[in-house]
């Protein structure tokens, strides 16, 4: 079944907000998103036949260039030393800088490159957010390797520097408050442990509960002062498409615009797509741009379309290519054509975690 997908015009109506600020309407001059990308992030191959590899890109830019939607591309410089040292310890930094052939964990390999092209793909995510802070539109960080699992002293889960954190601690240094929302089927466990005990930071995960990386439940809301501003919906397998736009209203929504973020970042995995092999978590590729169009809406109508995504995970070639072509169409006013559509959960099976994180949060945030 075909769903095209426009959503920005009614939503940006819905929303009330004045007409200069209506800029995604179709037709309505230059590309209203921008995208950042480098062909040598096909150069990361961090071991021959693993799933975190160059065809992921390779696909999406394909996806991108037949729906005419691959323009506006930008190249950006690798981040900083001091960028990254701003969430990373300068011990792992120094390791891993001066690995040359080692491993981070089993699956993730170091090879003399591997640091350089990781701090390409954070200076990529840190160019991209800087570009939404400035022009008040859209960037998407096409990206790898990936950054959610990186934490302030470890890499693992095919990450080793973490993309987000580092734009959003960049962020956070400009005096800017910052919402993480992490769609990848994975709970970012890097992203968590190195905002845990900051109010800066509103971290916000829903992923698979009880796969890798054994973190994110409901019950763990921050730390110190941080409390509060750490919230996990931990889904269960089979959740999909109803559970995550319900996760998104009752949850992400409410507490988002509590907290008033100037700035919102998305990692934006693509691996609880149905036909992801990773995970068992089954949203659609309709069902994904709706999310992120959901979570677009929010960044229009409390910080100006201050929004910055970037990739991390998602390892079924053609759900990867369809979401992100989606993603990016939705942002320019156009619809793309969305073929893996079957909606497998339209009961919203994550109620009970929904349910566990309203309960968890009560006590920081109006919930209903
Ligand atoms: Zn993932």
């Amino acid at each position: 079944m075909f769903r095209g997908v426009i959503f920005n015009r009614d939503k940006l109506v819905s929303d009330g907000l004045e007409p200069a600020r209506r800029c995604l309407e179709v037709g309505s001059g230059p590309p209203s998103a921008v995208l950042v990308y480098d062909p040598r992030f096909l150069d990361h191959i961090a071991s021959p036949f693993h799933v975190e590899r160059p065809d992921r890109l390779r696909s999406i830019v394909s996806h991108l260039e037949r729906a005419d939607l691959f323009t506006d591309v930008e190249r950006a410089p690798p981040a900083t030393p001091a960028e990254l040292a701003r969430v990373h310890n300068a011990t792992y930094l120094e390791y891993f800088r001066n690995l040359g052939e080692g491993r981070l964990d089993p699956e993730t390999a170091v090879h003399p490159g591997t640091f350089d092209l990781a701090a390409l793909a954070a200076g990529a995510v840190l160019h991209g957010t800087r570009a939404a802070v400035r022009d008040g539109r859209p960037s998407v960080a096409l990206v790898r390797p990936p950054g959610h699992h990186a934490g302030p002293d470890y890499g693992g889960g095919f990450c080793y520097l973490n993309n987000v954190a580092i734009a959003a601690a960049d962020q956070v240094a400009e005096g800017r408050r910052v919402a993480i929302l992490d769609y990848d089927a994975h709970h970012g466990n890097g992203t968590r442990d190195m905002f845990a005990g900051s109010a800066s930071v509103l971290y916000l995960s829903t992923h698979e509960y009880g796969i890798y990386p054994g973190t994110g439940p409901a019950e763990d809301v921050g730390e110190g002062e941080g409390r509060g501003f750490t919230v996990n919906v931990p889904f269960a397998a089979g959740c999909g498409d109803a559970s995550y736009l319900a996760a998104h209203d009752r949850v992400v929504e409410p507490i988002v615009e509590q907290f008033r973020p100037d700035v919102v970042l998305m990692s934006l995995g693509i691996d609880a797509h149905y036909r992801d092999p990773l995970t068992s978590l089954v949203l659609s590729s309709p069902g994904y741009v709706e999310l992120v169009a959901r979570s677009a809406a929010l960044a229009t109508r409390l910080c100006g379309n201050r929004l910055a995504v970037a990739l991390e995970g998602g390892y079924h070639l053609d759900a990867l290519g369809e979401v992100i072509a989606g993603v990016v169409g939705h942002f320019r006013g156009r619809s793309t054509r969305l073929a893996l559509s079957e909606v497998l959960d339209d009961t919203g099976r994550g109620k009970s975690a929904i349910e566990a994180t309203i309960r968890a949060h009560r006590p920081f945030w109006n919930l209903r």
